[in-house]
């Protein structure tokens, strides 16, 4: 290092700055930061970050450098900071240097940001040339990912691509110094989409207003399709109980909670507990559904999520909305689609599968090339909880700690991701969906396609479950490289391992409901010894079975019967006393000749049976309901368990879930209140954690143990095994980047394919 000069003269520093700051507004911000401390220098792109050279007096250096760090731009993510003296030169003024992959923007960057707060003053401000304009859009906010066709980030490549700049925009677009300096979707009224209001037909009607045309239909009760930022959402007053009625019936969603959009974050305090946190999370520049405690007496109807504890709430996120939302308050914002099927995307598409739905369209002509629905977090156990992983983070790249480069993993059947690597970094898709029909198969080909074109990799390895029916690993197959088949438990734990960048062993536990084992039973209540290539199953809940396979999961009372049934024959009868009585018969009799009766372990089946014996879900409507009622009910200052009874063999520990319903059943009938029941109900799953957990650890010596699956979004069961665990001493990992569920499972696939190919 050179003698450093005295106070009084001027140094000169190299700053590089590494991470995501290119694509995000950086040099702007660091031009503007320069020449407000009065240094002189200049910045430019280089590599995976950016350089800046800058003179001036010691102690304003020091203040520079703080400040990159702490006043950087909202979507800047910096990794590195290093500086460096250098020799002062003569020098004047602060300028952004250009170079030859300017306007290049890393995938990295390429995310579906919020409309910021500098666009909407603008958009409120009468004088503005962008007052009211309903795609307002800079540098730090506005669509990325669903409007790129290819990388680099060029207009051309955009679906902006439609829309030539007007002299006033492509002024702005050419200044470095500007807040939309390569803005590529940046237009104005002159130049930018137009918005277009369509009848129930999908026929145009002559509106000088249609976005004050649309909010006029919701007003009156009427439900719209509106065009987002991933694909169409159908929308309604949820103030009106009429309103969201009509939308249930015709999108046949009878039960499952709907999103809310509140105006602001005062409108979300008025249905919901907002604390600090969930405040951050609902104004972040992703802006996810955030799920939130309601308010009793709140002034949303209650059809929005009945009988539920909790609102999904969002804030508006496009200029759309924020329009919208000035004349109402609180929206029902839900993903348009049919059940099963993939959102609406194209105008075309949101009129045919929309027809009978929705009474008007507020559509526009800037194209959604990617799907993206909206993403569900939550606050659990004091930290954040991802549910769907999605709009506004996909495709952020997670570090794993190990060389992933060129690896493509298909995901799951349910919640499907995909995910790419490349280098030490993994790209997981937005959320897919269940791959339930060809749709979403074509969907899960096109973002695989894209995905991978986008992080620059051509895969010469793939990953997928070991199911050999699942629509994932077929198409997997289909793509004829090299093949991983990872074991579904396996990946959950090597999910949680990955984005913890863990390596060596750990006991990893995943609960959820359904994965295939390797014994070709269904398994799910897994208590595994694993590191990053291979695992071993330690403990797990005994077999039940499942009369009639997937109808046991959607009649919770028959998985009830199944369980039963190998303890106390025909008795089992009484666990679902509401149950018809010819459909009982036909269930037992199933089980009795051991016809169409598959094997489960899945915990989230002990939790279906246990919820349907409290008669709390007789039918289940959507994945997990039954649980989520149970977990609602539970009363979790119930003292008291139900008994354990553990059996081992090939040094493989079982735990008989039958004995714990039966102790269920005593109980209901004692007169027990459902509540305290499910209490112990749930204390009994964390003394099976908690014994079989503490068992391998004295096997092992292992101190580290990973919680996944989508049983932990369970408050209940997450908040007490981490605290038990953490009692014992033990280091607890759970998930905060990808969810629990199987959204995150492409992750783990991709952490265990890189294992394996590294031995
Ligand atoms: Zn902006
Ligand atoms: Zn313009
Ligand atoms: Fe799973």
């Amino acid at each position: 290092m050179p003698p450093r000069s005295p106070k009084t003269e001027p140094r000169r520093m190299k700053v590089r700055v590494i991470g995501t700051v290119q694509g995000v507004g950086f040099r702007p911000f660091v031009y503007r930061l320069a020449t407000g401390l009065g240094l002189a220098g200049s910045v430019r792109n280089a590599g995976s970050g950016v350089e800046i050279e800058v003179q001036g007096m010691p102690d304003v250096l020091d203040r520079f450098v703080d400040r990159l760090r702490q006043d950087a731009p909202p979507l800047a993510r910096i990794r590195q900071v290093a500086a460096r003296h250098a020799k002062p030169v003569a020098e004047d003024g602060f300028r952004i240097e250009m170079t030859d992959e300017d306007g290049e923007l890393e995938v990295d960057a390429a995310r579906d940001i919020a409309t910021c707060t500098d666009c909407l003053a603008e958009m409120r401000d009468p004088a503005d040339r962008r007052y009211r304009h309903p795609f307002i859009n800079c540098t730090n906010c506005g669509p990325r990912y669903t409007i790129i066709e290819r990388l680099p980030y060029d207009r051309p490549d955009t679906s902006m691509r439609a829309f030539p700049m007007c002299e006033a925009c492509r002024a702005e677009y050419e200044d470095p110094a500007d807040r939309r300096f390569h803005a590529q979707p940046v237009c104005c009224h002159d130049c930018g989409p137009t918005l277009e209001l369509l009848d129930a037909e999908g026929q145009r009607v002559d509106s000088p207003d249609p976005l004050a045309a649309t909010a006029d239909i919701l007003a009156e009760g009427g439900v719209a399709a509106i065009k987002g930022i991933g694909g169409f959402h159908l929308a309604c007053d949820a103030t009106s109980p009429d309103a969201v009625r009509r939308l249930r019936e015709r999108k046949h969603r009878e039960q499952k909670p709907l999103a809310v959009m509140a105006r602001d974050p005062d409108a979300a305090r008025a249905i919901a507990t907002v604390g600090p946190e969930e405040l951050a999370l609902l104004e972040s520049p992703e802006r996810p559904i955030v799920l939130l405690s309601r308010r009793a007496g709140d002034i949303v109807a209650d059809a929005v999520a009945p009988r539920s504890q909790f609102h999904g709430v969002m804030l508006p996120y496009t200029p759309i909305h924020h329009l919208l939302a000035e004349r109402l308050p609180y929206l029902v914002m839900t993903s348009a689609n049919r059940t099963e099927e993939p959102i609406a995307r194209t105008n075309d598409d949101a009129v045919s599968k929309l027809a009978g739905i929705a009474d008007a369209f507020l559509v526009h002509d800037r194209a959604i090339l990617t799907r993206n629905d909206d993403s569900v977090v939550r606050r659990l156990a004091g930290d954040v909880m991802v549910v769907r992983r999605s709009r506004g983070y996909a495709p952020e790249p997670i570090a794993v700690g190990a060389d992933v480069d060129g690896i493509l993993a298909c995901g799951p059947m349910l919640k499907n991701t995909v995910a790419v690597g490349r280098g030490e970094l993994c790209y997981l898709s937005q959320h897919i969906g269940d791959l339930a029909n060809p749709a979403t198969v074509r969907s899960l080909e096109a973002t695989a396609a894209k995905l991978a074109g986008m992080v620059g990799v051509e895969p010469r390895l793939v990953a997928c479950d070991r199911h050999p029916d699942y629509l994932s690993t077929r198409f997997a197959e289909s793509l004829g490289l090299p093949l991983v088949r990872v074991p579904h438990h396996h990946a959950h734990v090597a999910a949680c391992m990955g984005e913890h960048e863990l390596t060596g062993q750990v006991i990893g536990v995943a609960f959820d409901g359904t994965g295939y084992g390797d014994d070709g039973h269904t398994w799910g209540s897994e208590v595994l010894i694993a590191d990053r290539a291979e695992s071993e199953r330690f403990a797990h809940l005994a077999y039940m079975p499942m009369p009639g396979g997937d109808a046991a999961v959607r009649h919770p009372g028959r998985m009830a019967l199944g369980a039963l049934f190998p303890i106390i024959g025909a008795d089992a009868r009484r666990a679902v006393p509401w149950m018809d009585e010819a459909e009982a018969d036909a269930v037992l009799e199933l089980l009795d000749r051991g016809v169409n009766t598959p094997l489960t372990c899945g915990m989230g089946r002990l939790f279906d049976a246990a919820a349907a014996v409290l008669g709390v879900c007789r039918e289940t409507a959507y994945e997990g309901q039954p649980a989520i009622k149970l977990e609602g009910i539970a009363d979790p200052t119930a003292e008291g368990s139900y008994p354990i009874e553990l059996s081992e063999s090939g040094g493989v520990r079982q735990i008989d879930g039958a004995t714990i319903l039966a102790a269920v059943c005593d109980e209901r009938d004692a007169g027990v209140p459902a509540p305290t029941i499910a209490g112990r109900f749930h204390s009994t799953v964390l003394g099976f954690l908690l014994e079989c957990v503490t068992e391998a650890a004295r096997h092992t010596g292992l101190d580290r143990v990973c919680l996944t699956g989508g049983c932990f979004q369970n408050a209940f069961l997450l908040e007490q095994a981490v605290a038990r665990l953490e009692a014992e001493g033990l280091s607890v990992f759970r998930h905060r980047l990808v969810p629990p569920n199987d959204g995150g499972v492409a992750l783990g696939q991709i952490v265990i394919a890189a294992a394996k190919r590294r031995e």
